[in-house]
């Protein structure tokens, strides 16, 4: 085979340079599994708000959105701190220490976003027509509730969430936080569902029980949202699983591989389920004046 010429291997570089760059979120798929959960357990009323709010390019699937906030990172710079939340080091999260952009404001971090984008959605449905754009709303807010369900975007500031340790994948080099966005996926979804997102999304959705998800939003009396709950959980995996055994120049592989899917897709329902629990309370006006619990509609 010839070799690739000086240019492909500038293009090459250029490419694999910006990929390990992006320091962006559950990849692709996490985001599209995440919201494909959701998906089956929204109640008709707040599906029916769904369809109005999505774009005509997402099919009328919401999950074809989910990793759109990845995508405009580059035209909307000042949501970029909104994709996680930073600790000085430690296993808890406390909102008024964590939650904040480079500048210090207040509320720019991934819970901030959550919380910010619910307020925004509440007014779907307002006499006269809400200002907000909800359609973006919306995109943004299913986004951010699956980033803040991957460990890693509630983590260290001095490593970045892992973006500064470098660690090998079995043989790939990469940094722990890719490990955590998109190989564990990756490699799940080779060895257990027949490399295809849809059966892996099926299979997390039969391995749902409804003990574990009555579980899963029992804050919810008053709030609007759990985030917070939701990124203390987080760093706390990040310490218990993520970072551990995880140094700089390690090798992971089957050991650490098969302590951690677990872990991840709980992390994937987690999201998806709460995702729909939200946009449930946020549509279904009816349900939501009734009784402060969130109603949780089985798939049909
Ligand atoms: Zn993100």
């Amino acid at each position: 085979m010839a070799a690739p010429r000086p240019q492909k291997l500038l293009l090459l570089l250029v490419v694999s340079l910006l990929a390990a760059r992006r320091a962006a979120a559950w990849g692709k798929e996490g985001h599209i599994i995440t919201c494909k959960i959701a998906e089956k357990y929204l109640s008709e009323e707040a599906a029916a708000a769904v369809q109005e709010l999505l774009p005509a390019a997402a099919g009328g699937e919401l999950s074809t959105m989910c990793p759109w906030a990845d995508t405009v990172r580059f035209r909307y710079h000042w949501a970029s701190p909104l994709h996680y939340a930073n600790t000085p080091g430690v296993c808890n999260f406390k909102n008024t220490r964590d939650c904040h952009n480079s500048k210090g404001v207040q509320g720019m971090c991934v819970i901030g976003a959550i919380n910010n984008y619910t307020t925004q959605l509440l007014t779907h449905g307002d006499s006269p027509k809400s200002s907000w754009n909800l359609t973006e709303s919306l995109m943004f807010l299913a986004h951010f509730v699956g980033d803040v369900h991957q460990p890693l975007h509630v983590a260290f500031e001095e490593d970045e969430g892992g973006n500064n340790i470098n660690i090998r994948w079995y043989k790939r080099k990469e940094n722990l936080h890719h490990t955590w966005d998109v190989s564990i996926i990756e490699t799940v979804m080779k060895k257990l569902y027949n490399k295809t997102l849809d059966t892996m999304v099926e299979g997390l959705n039969a391995n749902l029980q409804t003990d574990d998800i009555s579980q899963w939003e029992d804050c919810a009396k008053t709030k609007t949202t759990c985030a917070n709950d939701y990124a203390v959980e987080s760093v706390g995996l990040a310490c218990k699983y993520a970072y551990k055994d995880a140094e700089e120049g390690t090798v992971l592989g089957d050991e650490y591989y098969n302590s951690r899917y677990p872990i991840v897709e709980q992390r994937l329902a987690q999201g998806g389920i709460r995702l729909a629990l939200i946009l449930n309370r946020i549509f279904d006006k009816t349900n939501r004046k009734a009784e402060a619990t969130m109603p949780l509609y089985a798939a049909q």
